[in-house]
């Protein structure tokens, strides 16, 4: 049996991080927390949480930090995050979760946190080339910029606390996930 996981996964929109992190749920069998799929569920419920994360995900805009940093303790307390080990997937987006993450589990609670990087005119074409519902230009580009100006401080600061790994993301999905449970199965 394979070692319980506990992991962030980075990438920006377009770098494969949802079909990587499917795969990775499946070679290690932690609980996949996505805060996208979350918040959608929450919208679909139509509940006034939902309507209200709506207006900032449909404007391409971050929910607001303690609105999600609430959520994700919630998770992270339930038995089969604690038993089986945890992928995340989404969060943390700002420095402010990455601390929050770090302040709630301890730096020991975190294996590692691992970037899928692909180059931003990489993951532009990939995007312009797929055409999903979410994928509308201006909002795209809110992500990509909020990427780079709110969630790369986020990836770096894991780096300070020495749980960072730089994953190549450019490649077949086969390549990356090689790469990817190379470097995690050396950290664990
Ligand atoms: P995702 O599927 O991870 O791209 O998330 C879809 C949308 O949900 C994002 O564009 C944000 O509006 C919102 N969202 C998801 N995770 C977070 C987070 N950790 N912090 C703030 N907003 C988030």
């Amino acid at each position: 049996m394979s070692k319980r996981v506990r992991l962030v996964i980075f990438g920006r929109q377009g770098a494969g991080k949802g079909t990587q992190c499917a795969l990775l749920i499946e070679r290690y069998g932690a609980v996949h927390i996505s805060t996208g799929d979350i918040l959608r569920a929450a919208v679909a419920e139509g509940t006034e949480f939902g309507r209200k994360a709506n207006e900032y995900m449909s404007a391409g805009n971050l929910v607001p930090d303690e609105v999600i940093i609430g959520i994700v303790k919630d998770r992270l307390a339930k038995d089969d995050v604690v038993a089986h080990g945890f992928l995340l997937d989404g969060f943390p987006r700002t420095e402010a979760q990455a601390r929050a993450l770090v302040e709630t589990l301890g730096a020991s609670g975190i294996d590692l946190a691992v970037n899928i990087d692909v180059p931003l005119p990489v993951v532009r074409e990939r995007i312009a080339g797929r055409g999903r519902s979410d994928d509308n230009a201006e909002a795209v580009e809110r992500r990509l910029q909020d990427y780079e100006d709110k969630t790369m401080p986020a990836v770096r600061w894991f780096g300070t606390i020495g749980k960072l790994v730089e994953i190549d993301g450019v490649g077949t999905e086969a390549e990356v996930f090689g790469r990817l449970t190379e470097v995690i199965d050396t950290h664990i």
